[in-house]
């Protein structure tokens, strides 16, 4: 499953991440029988530890994600002070997405809508759950 991940805040890219092994592993995420191997890092926690390495602050953030993070990105999400997560997908309305609300985060649900408008802009849906 290919999961992007995007900080916002202040209107500004703060941070980015996808799934992925950690930095100087091969980037092949799952084992020879198909399981995603142990060492992968959801597009989420790659995102929120990008940032302990730069000078952007998360406080306030919000995250924008392919698919609703799973409890354990939730955990760090919740940490790391991000307010607002808007979700591409629900992927189900799981546990992780349960937990962030319980801790006081916005979570939005947002799909692209078939139409494209004429002045050239993606029509958005959304939803908050
Ligand atoms: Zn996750």
């Amino acid at each position: 499953m290919k999961v992007g991940c995007l900080i916002v805040k202040n209107n500004q890219i703060i941070s980015d991440g996808y799934n992925g092994t950690p930095t100087g592993h091969d980037n092949e995420c799952e084992d020879l029988d198909g399981h995603t191997k142990r060492e992968v890092i959801h597009a989420e926690s790659n995102a929120i530890t990008k940032l302990a390495k730069g000078t952007s602050s998360s406080e306030g953030a919000t995250l924008y994600t392919t698919l609703s993070p799973c409890f354990e990105c939730a955990k760090l999400i919740v940490q790391s002070g991000i307010q607002r997560v808007v979700c591409g997908e629900l992927y189900r309305l799981d546990e992780g997405s349960e937990f962030l609300k319980s801790s006081g985060i916005q979570v939005d649900i947002f799909h692209l809508t078939e139409t494209y408008d004429s002045d050239d802009s993606w029509e958005f849906e959304g939803a908050s759950i």
